[in-house]
């Protein structure tokens, strides 16, 4: 695939930060690729989705779609870089969590010739969501519509599982399906071994453009960090130039990064362990998480410690690792 000059230096920025976003919440990245800042909760830089043009037809693909309460800044994404909704024919989500495939249903409706493509394990949950937002709404309690919107069923005709290491060609280009368990136990990674880019979702961390602090986001159920160890040596193996985060966006140091995912995975799961050890309830725990990211951030502007805490908050980190922990007999459950 034919690559343009200016690339070299699109690299070199993102070596040092994640680069700007544009005031459009549009960057182009490279030939045919494209980061859409979905805007999620009014901030820039929480939730991105990935465009992806080419071929013959001129197919469209995203990687990622954002929840549904951002659907109107994905179509406007789309419509920026010069393209119209009607033209998607894949819709590749990482996993069924609803800040990355909760718009699907409601895209598909806007999207006649779309396919979701997902692990199968996420099919069912994706055809009928009721289990899916019952386990949400546990978690955000009355927040569910401000954060997520309306989550829509998707007919069972329209989505495709995934199978490990399946090449799927759209958009002009061959993207590989790396089954990436760790954060979910249906986590796929997409590999573009001619570009050199990994889209990542959540496996891959969280990290705020322009800081170098790797986030691992660890909300319930299925956390499994041994199963996470592996999916890090997966993804390093393949020798990427690129990571493309769902959240936090594109960077080029991916060595550096991934170096720090596992040490900052074990930090927060010691961290977990020592707190419920000393008798730390659910709040006690999620508090010393922001502690302990506000502090490996640095010196934070309050927006930067506030749009990593929208991307993997807190409160939603505490009862994942104390699920993960008491599952394994490493704590007991606190009061
Ligand atoms: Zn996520």
């Amino acid at each position: 695939m034919e690559r343009e000059a200016g690339g070299a230096n699109e690299e070199r920025r993102e070596a040092t930060n994640g680069g700007p976003v544009e005031q459009t919440g549009v960057r182009r990245l490279d030939d045919g690729l494209w980061m859409l800042d979905l805007g999620f909760q009014g901030r820039s830089g929480v939730v991105a989705a990935y465009l992806l043009a080419g071929g013959d037809r001129e197919e469209l693909a995203l990687i990622e779609v954002g929840p549904a309460s951002t659907l109107p800044a994905l179509l406007a994404g789309v419509r920026a870089a010069g393209f119209a909704p009607e033209q998607l024919t894949a819709l590749l989500v990482t996993h069924i969590h609803l800040d990355h495939a909760g718009a699907v249903g409601s895209l598909l409706r806007l999207a006649p010739a779309a396919t979701v493509r997902v692990h199968p394990v996420g099919v069912p949950h994706l055809v009928d969501p009721s289990k899916l937002l019952a386990s949400a709404t546990r978690l955000y309690g009355d927040r569910m519509d401000e954060l997520w919107g309306e989550v829509l069923p998707v007919p069972a005709d329209r989505v495709a599982p995934l199978a490990d290491g399946e090449s799927i060609a759209v958009a002009g280009r061959v993207l590989t399906a790396v089954f990436t368990p760790g954060h979910a136990s249906h986590h796929v990674a997409y590999w573009d071994g001619v570009a050199g880019g990994l889209f990542t979702g959540d496996v891959g961390g969280v990290r705020m453009a322009g800081t170098d602090y790797v986030c691992p986001p660890t909300p319930p159920p299925d956390l499994d960090l041994a199963a996470w160890a592996e999916s890090v040596a997966r993804m390093r193996a393949l020798g990427a130039r690129r990571l493309c985060l769902t959240h936090g966006g594109p960077f080029a140091d991916v060595e550096a990064h991934l170096d720090q995912l596992l040490p900052n995975l074990e930090a927060f799961r010691a961290l977990a362990a020592d707190a419920l050890r000393d008798g730390a309830d659910q709040t006690d725990l999620a508090r010393l998480l922001h502690d302990r990211m506000a502090a490996e951030l640095g010196d934070p502007d309050p927006e930067t410690l506030a749009a990593l805490e929208f991307a993997t908050p807190s409160a939603i980190a505490a009862p994942g690792l104390i699920r993960y922990l008491v599952k394994r007999g490493e704590a007991t459950a606190p009061r």
